[in-house]
């Protein structure tokens, strides 16, 4: 990192911390992962973001996955400044609600109606309430690495922050609280098998990430998310898919649309709020109508449905729709994880880079990562290495070996031709190091 870029961000997060516990208002933005000082961001256009000291990064965090498009696409700013005109939030209904959820429903087949929450997290905690209520059992199957939001029953070996900062569970959690929480090794459906089969009458959800994106990008094995399709029809299980990554991200069908399998509930977060706090979840009609007022599942939000919010995603969706830019982007994605791993082998590096769809994740490592303990294995320090060579040839990666990396529309060939150089640095000088 520059002197200078250095120098202001030391002052601003000396600060940001007499203020704010760590001085962020979520972990992973903390760098802690990759050490140094987190880049303080004073706008960001396209597929680049500037620092306050003015350096620019072509990003690939890309708030997480939520900006598909890009920043500040001018087609969303346009309609947001359109919509705030009008008023910020009305707390009473809007038709603006009901166009979000008829995109989401037309997109995703197994969904015929879909609540709004602000966040992930709230979408992923009220679709295990509905799945619980529905099924009248309380226990659930996770996967270790995958996470699923700060949720307390779902903080167990769960991946993005708490993989990065090896947290095993989180403090304050109590012991009841995960008792019904059952967590099995992704990718391994014999146990998922047997597990279910044992706890078939206690067993209310299995929650996937149908690719896991919280512990580097991991694919489903062949067969897998089938399998878990099946155990849930056969012990009257709701299958959960946790999309709020893979959604409209993998394909417009998100990650059900990829795979071709379809889940009972499906959560959803990122892309449909298209860079504001919105999240989902959705489902058959039988099933979301033990939600309340019909039914007796409470579940709410004062902001939920925000107009501005919901512009943005309603925007994003429908260009998406209209444009259909995933094999493009997927392309892309392929590009800089082929030659990631060219590269690498050239400086004989051991990298494995995972990739589906517009999401690649890098992993010091010379095995096939196909798990949550292959994936934790990988050697740490030079993954921090690299990440800061790379920091300062101008290209922002996620601050962790267990964050995914994303494309979007704004990314270019120029910035492709780019980042394939910074890279190639970035390597070599890993090698001299
Ligand atoms: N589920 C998954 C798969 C996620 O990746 C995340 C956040 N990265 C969440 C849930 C929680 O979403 P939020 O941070 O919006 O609460």
């Amino acid at each position: 990192m520059s002197h200078k870029l250095s120098t202001i961000n030391h002052k601003l997060f000396g600060e940001a911390k007499r203020y704010i516990p760590g001085g962020v208002n979520s972990p992973v933005r903390s760098f802690q992962a990759v050490g140094g000082l987190p880049v303080f961001v004073k706008e960001a256009k396209g597929s680049k973001i500037y620092g306050e000291c003015g350096k620019g990064f072509i990003d690939y965090c890309l708030s997480w996955g939520a900006l598909i498009l890009g920043h500040a696409h001018p087609k969303v700013i346009e309609a947001l400044s359109r919509t705030i005109k009008n008023g910020t939030s009305f707390g009473t209904v809007t038709k603006l609600e009901t166009e979000l959820a008829k995109l989401i429903v037309e997109a995703i087949p197994s969904i015929d109606q879909v609540r709004l929450t602000n966040s992930g997290t709230e979408a992923v905690m009220s679709a295990i309430r509905l799945a619980r209520a529905c099924t009248k059992k309380d226990k659930i199957i996770k996967f270790a690495g995958a996470y699923h939001g700060h949720v307390d029953y779902l903080l167990v070996k769960a991946g993005s922050g708490q993989a990065t900062l090896g947290i095993p569970a989180s403090s304050g959690v109590p012991k009841d609280f995960i008792k019904h929480t059952i967590v099995l090794p992704y990718n391994d459906i014999k146990r998922a098998k047997e597990t279910a089969k044992k706890f078939q009458k206690d067993l209310a959800a299995i929650i996937v990430e149908p690719v896991q994106a919280n512990c580097g990008v991991i694919r489903p094995l062949p067969g897998f998310l089938e399998g878990l399709r099946k155990i849930a029809d056969k012990y009257n299980i709701v299958l959960i898919f946790d999309e709020v990554i893979t959604g409209f991200r993998l394909s417009y069908g998100g990650a059900q649309g990829y795979f071709g399998v379809k889940a009972d509930l499906t959560c959803l977060g990122k892309i449909i709020g298209g860079g504001l706090p919105v999240g989902a979840f959705g489902g058959r009609k039988e099933i979301m109508q033990y939600l309340s007022p019909e039914g007796e599942v409470y579940q709410a939000g004062t902001l939920s449905g925000n107009p501005v919010a919901v512009t943005a995603g309603i925007t994003t969706l429908k260009l998406l729709k209209e444009n259909n830019p995933y094999n493009d982007l997927q392309k892309k994605a392929e590009e800089l994880s082929q030659y990631l791993e060219l590269k690498a082998k050239e400086y004989q590096i051991k990298i494995k880079v995972n990739h589906i769809g517009s999401m690649f994740s890098i992993f010091f490592t010379g095995k096939d990562v196909t798990d949550y303990q292959t994936a934790q294995n990988q050697d740490l320090k030079s993954f921090k290495r690299f990440y800061h060579n790379l920091l300062k040839g101008g290209v922002y990666f996620s601050p962790s070996g267990f964050e995914a990396n994303f494309l979007s529309t704004a990314h270019t060939e120029k910035d492709l031709k780019y980042t394939l150089r910074a890279i190639s640095k970035a390597l070599e000088i890993l090698r001299r190091s």
